[in-house]
């Protein structure tokens, strides 16, 4: 049987081979994505393991990100691409979360597979449901109540209401980093052709993101010329971090605002006040999203990587109820 661990950091770590979105002592870090939660540690990984692998979209989103990446200890690898460590063989797998994402496949020498999930949404559709003898995974939406019945029909809901709202004048969108340009790329799906202002750090990542593949177009850095002249017109769209202050700066700015939010399970979208707007936009697939991969994927046995949860006992129990299965809280 294989070692499995999971440190007070979130950091997963197999035969001391392998860490996995978080640092240990091992020959290869993995990172699955470059939300800071998943990339903690990472100078100490850089500078004590042998690698730190992940895709080269997420490479240079970390680059951008302000982290110190040099050839000689990163490894890029392809989803499908296979790598040995020690005994195990290591394989990333597409999933739908932010650009450059993926789940992990681990088969040690006994042929047993382990599967980290790693965050994702729309799964058995758009992220691959891996089959497993033990899968890990963080129950980010853990507790039952955590569902949203319009999950299906969010991204046209938030199409619409920009649409609305940019009949108006400019529309900020708020949003954490990847779930921008995700966001970006679906209302250009749905036809809408404003112009997308970017403050310089998500015009980098945005960039990024473009040379691997998602189509956006039409986008200009704020202090540039361009972007200036589009300031003073009435008809864009500006993006922002969620935590950033940038667009509440610009107070000669009149603008409808869009804030997206994992956190809402009522309504798609609701009136905040002041000409703000909350619209549950979600990258993670919900507490019946998780359960569907659970069942779907078969493995003996499951663990819940606490770090990264919220109620991870109450998904455990429910994951035991459901299935019937061995299930582990760690740590
Ligand atoms: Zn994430």
């Amino acid at each position: 049987m294989p070692k499995i661990t999971i440190n007070e950091r979130g950091a997963i770590l197999i035969n001391n081979s392998l860490s996995i979105d978080g640092h240990g002592s091992s020959s290869l870090r993995i990172v699955t994505h470059a939300h800071s939660d998943h990339v903690r540690d990472l100078s100490k990984s850089l500078t004590q393991c042998r690698g730190v692998a992940a895709t080269a979209l997420t490479l240079d989103l970390l680059t951008e990100l302000g982290h110190t990446l040099s050839r000689g200890n990163t490894i890029r690898l392809d989803y499908g691409s296979k790598i040995r460590v020690d005994g195990l063989e290591v394989m990333l797998e597409r999933t739908r979360h932010i650009p450059g994402s993926s789940q992990v496949v681990a088969v040690d020498e006994d042929g047993l597979r382990i599967v980290y999930t790693s965050d994702f949404k729309k799964p058995g559709r758009e992220t691959p449901i891996i089959e497993s003898d033990i899968l890990i995974i963080d129950a980010v939406y853990g507790n039952p109540s955590y569902v949203r019945e319009f999950d299906d029909y969010i991204e046209s809901i938030l199409a619409d209401l920009t649409v609305q709202l940019l009949s108006k004048g400019p529309v900020i969108i708020q949003g954490y980093h990847g779930k921008l340009q995700e966001v970006m790329h679906i209302l250009r799906n749905y036809g809408i052709d404003a112009p997308y202002l970017l403050t310089p750090k998500t015009y980098k990542l945005t960039k990024a993101v473009e040379k691997y593949g998602l189509s956006i177009g039409n986008y200009f850095v704020l202090n540039s010329r361009e972007g200036m002249e589009l300031m003073r017109s009435n008809w864009f769209l500006l993006l922002d971090h969620l935590n950033s202050n940038y667009s509440y700066s610009l107070k000669e700015l009149k603008a409808s605002r869009i804030v997206l939010s994992g956190w809402e399970f009522k309504k798609p979208y609701r009136y905040l006040g002041g000409g703000r707007w909350l619209v549950a936009f979600s990258d993670h697939a919900d507490f019946n999203g998780l359960m569907n991969y659970v069942i779907n994927s078969n493995p003996k046995t499951v663990i819940v990587n606490s770090v990264r949860s919220t109620y991870a006992d109450v998904f455990a129990n429910e994951v035991r109820r459901i299935t019937g299965r061995e299930c582990i809280v760690m740590p």
